[in-house]
């Protein structure tokens, strides 16, 4: 893809994010790579504002430096360390998803209440200790969560989903928020039966053979 193709699909699936109510405002970023490098939703720009020629790219290896107008998302240091050091992916996004944010916020990881739940790569979507919001050890956080999964929560923040493509990235964003729903509203007419880890590892073997993985 171009850089202005990628641009554009930034800005389009941003906005997509916000018409499905996962996101809105200056709330979450996504980041997508291209050669040595990766493109990035600028901080604090709303989406509904964004331009093509908002949208700054880091090189790998000068991570303090950008080029574009506006300065990258605060939360560059974890989208760049995931697609620096994992070359199978290439998109990472962010949000603050209503349900996933609430388990977040009670520093709950999301059980395998159902099958679903195995679509993040494992048996659980894990949660990422508390860290300040743009900082290196939110980062560190991340990074340690997320090894094994394609997803996890941040406690008190949001979500983090990655894929080889937004499109994918996003799907698994939907995907988590409606779980985490879906967990929330067992828990208010009952107590959610929790799928063994044998019944899991079926799961989790079939899903290497399962359409959007
Ligand atoms: P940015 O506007 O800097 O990307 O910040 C939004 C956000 O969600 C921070 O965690
Ligand atoms: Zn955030």
């Amino acid at each position: 893809m171009t850089p202005l193709a990628i641009k554009k699909e930034i800005i389009a699936i941003c906005l997509k994010m916000e018409s499905l109510g996962i996101n809105q405002g200056t709330s979450g970023n996504i980041s997508y790579r291209y050669n040595d490098g990766l493109f990035i939703t600028p901080s604090g720009i709303a989406y509904d504002a964004l331009k093509p020629k908002d949208i700054p790219f880091v090189a790998f290896g000068a991570k303090d430096e950008y080029s574009g107008e506006h300065p990258p998302s605060s939360e560059l240091d974890f989208h760049y360390a995931i697609l620096k050091d994992n070359p199978d992916i290439n998109c990472v996004l962010h949000n603050h998803s209503t349900y996933a944010t609430a388990m977040a916020v009670c520093g709950m990881e999301i059980p395998a209440h159902h099958y679903m739940v195995g679509v993040a790569g494992g048996k659980v979507i894990p949660c990422a200790p508390y860290a300040t919001y743009g900082t290196e050890e939110l980062s560190a956080n991340v990074i340690e969560t997320l090894r094994g999964y394609n997803a996890c929560l941040l406690a008190n923040h949001g979500v983090i989903t990655t894929a080889d493509s937004l499109k994918k990235a996003l799907w698994l964003a939907v995907e988590v928020e409606n779980l985490a729903k879906g967990y929330i509203l067992a828990k208010q007419i009952g107590e959610p039966n929790i799928i063994s880890d044998k019944e899991m590892d079926i799961i989790l073997e079939k899903f290497n053979n399962y359409g959007l993985k």
